[in-house]
């Protein structure tokens, strides 16, 4: 389980609505208007998108297995994970961006049985049960209270160590069974995958 902070969850949420839609549906589309970091870290998140595609498909097909992609963005993992017949619940806390998603969904997956189902929703209130929970570059955005007490407001960026991302899943019972690791100059990210211990 995932607990994050009111007032952390308010602002983030306001931001994904507002300036930090503009920013990400930017940095997440494909148009030439980004500048070098936003280039670079566009290179560097469909880096990311690709290591969970293949970290999924090296255990088989995906075709009908169910898929909740808490935190979906603008769907750039959803909508590939479609495309292989997946059955995509896909969520956001910012309508603005479920909304870019849906569009997106529909222009690239036109005539094709397996629009994911998008819903506006916190990934705290998520429930149901799925063969596989994926959460991508959303925790970033709220502390770890237990380890860094009051942090800064004015950095909404928030690294969680490899070793107690670990230590929470094994406390619930699940171990690291894939791990990968994506860097470009201005973007890096761990991916863990978890399967029950
Ligand atoms: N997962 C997508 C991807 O990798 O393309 C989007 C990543 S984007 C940097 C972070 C997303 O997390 C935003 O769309 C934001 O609205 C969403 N988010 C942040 N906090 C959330 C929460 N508590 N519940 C659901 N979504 C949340």
């Amino acid at each position: 389980a995932v607990e994050v902070g009111g007032d952390d969850k308010e602002v983030v949420k306001e931001y994904f609505n507002n300036s930090g839609f503009q920013r990400w549906k930017k940095i997440y589309g494909e148009t030439e208007d980004v500048n070098t970091v936003q280039k670079d870290i566009r290179l560097g998140h469909s880096k990311t998108v690709e290591n969970v595609m293949k970290m999924l498909l090296d255990e088989g097909p995906i075709g009908g297995i169910t898929v909740c992609d808490a935190g979906c963005g603008t769907g750039c993992l959803s909508i590939p994970l479609a495309k292989e017949g997946a059955i995509v619940s896909a969520s956001d806390i910012s309508a603005a961006m479920v909304a870019e998603a849906q569009a997106k969904a529909k222009e690239q997956l036109a005539g094709k049985d397996v629009m994911p189902k998008f819903e506006v929703r916190d990934l705290e209130s998520l429930d149901g049960k799925y063969d596989t929970v994926i959460c991508l570059d959303v925790l970033i955005h709220y502390p770890q209270r237990e380890l860094f007490p009051g942090p800064s407001k004015a950095t909404r960026a928030y690294l969680h160590a490899e070793a107690d991302v670990e230590r929470a899943l094994n406390k619930v019972g699940w171990k690291i069974r894939k791990r990968g690791l994506i860097t470009t100059q201005f973007y890096f990210a761990r991916l863990v995958e978890a399967v029950p211990a």
